[in-house]
């Protein structure tokens, strides 16, 4: 499927008054680009909480100029890419009937109206009733495939050796195992987890260590259920895994068949072990740092045996608080590994 691409920049303080404009004529999907927004991930503007990490390539976008974008469904056989509009001053108005919303047309919807009518010189050349806010704008249009979307992040997940046995490797990847190695195959889909973020792979890490086989395993925040189907592969005897994003389990379920192992795996969706009555040998959870804090308690609730919790996602500066919260639910930490600025504990109950 076929999309245009329509990005308006302007003042900051125009975005607002832009949005409206938008929505007028039926656009209401929208994402705003507002430079002030980056303070949202800086501790001292945060207001009670922060994040615990930011991609820089998130806080690339605002450094862009303000702007505003959305997404119309391309017509077949409509013209291709319209191309980046040279800037425009709001001066040269448009008729008055341009993109009107009560136009008689409207039942075929504002946005067809919005889809036949806006061209990049229309939106360049529009006044949006702003002209004293947009003291300058301007505007790209160009065609764009959802298809690339979708895929276009799939060119960086290549095979990867990620602990001492396990390579995880894209689905649609072949990959010729060396001897020794175990090969786990991934289909993320909208899930987190291929097993190359060093959040995952302490954990895998740190199972090959201390997993027993025939351990039972509660894995809570599976994403695509990577570390579900390392247990597996550890020879665990049944596994539950648990995550709050519908996405996750369908992505849980799809990798358990991919992998084989679909029998040993349940995935159903909750909070944490809200409501949970499983009792587990093992409990990984790969989260963050305060969910962590937040689940520790409850593990020692859910454990049986020598009770095994690997916890992971810890950010560096928050091991301290991870680790009390760890030993006063009752573990004793009996490991731990750090990569790249994340810490992933192993803890056992304490006898
Ligand atoms: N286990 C995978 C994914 C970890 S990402 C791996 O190690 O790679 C963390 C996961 O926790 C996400 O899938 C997220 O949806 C899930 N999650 C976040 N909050 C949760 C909660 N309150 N209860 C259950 N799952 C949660």
């Amino acid at each position: 499927m076929k999309y245009k691409e329509y990005k308006i920049y302007c003042e900051q303080e125009g975005l607002e008054a832009l949005e409206a404009e938008l929505a007028k004529l039926g656009i209401e999907e929208i994402i705003i680009n507002d430079p002030t927004d980056a303070e949202l991930f800086s501790p001292e503007k945060s207001i009670g909480w922060f994040w615990n990490a930011v991609d820089e390539s998130v806080l690339v976008q605002f450094k862009e100029r303000p702007s505003v974008c959305f997404y119309i469904e391309a017509e077949e056989g409509a013209e291709g890419s319209g191309g980046a509009a040279g800037a425009g001053d709001g001066a040269g108005r448009p008729g008055a009937a341009d993109l009107d919303p009560s136009d008689s047309r409207t039942e075929r919807g504002a946005s067809g109206i919005a889809r036949e009518r806006l061209s990049a010189d229309q939106i360049r050349r529009r006044d949006w009733g702003l002209t004293q806010l947009l003291k300058s704008y301007d505007a790209s249009v160009s065609t764009v495939d959802d298809q690339d979307w979708l895929h276009k992040w799939e060119e960086y997940y290549v095979p990867s050796r990620i602990s001492e046995h396990f390579v995880v490797k894209p689905d649609w990847k072949e990959y010729d195992p060396k001897p020794g190695e175990q090969v786990i195959s991934i289909d993320p889909g909208l899930a987190f987890g291929t097993g190359t973020s060093a959040t995952t792979y302490l954990v895998v890490r740190l199972m090959e260590k201390w997993l027993r086989p025939g351990d039972t395993v509660l894995d809570v925040g599976c994403g695509t259920g990577i570390l579900s189907v390392v247990a597996d592969r550890l020879g665990a005897s049944s596994i539950l895994a648990v995550d709050i994003d519908p996405e996750a389990i369908d992505s849980t379920r799809r990798n358990a068949r991919i992998n084989g192992c679909e029998d040993k795996i349940q995935a159903v969706q909750g909070d944490l072990t809200k409501g949970l009555s499983y009792h587990a040998d093992a409990v990984v959870a790969n989260l963050i740092s305060d969910l962590v804090v937040m689940l520790s308690p409850d593990v020692a609730a859910h454990c049986r045996g020598r009770g095994l919790y690997i916890s992971s996602g810890i950010i560096d500066g928050t091991e301290d608080r991870c680790r009390k919260a760890i030993e006063d639910a009752g573990f004793e930490i009996i490991d731990s590994l750090h990569d790249d600025c994340w810490t992933a504990f192993a803890a056992a109950l304490k006898q």
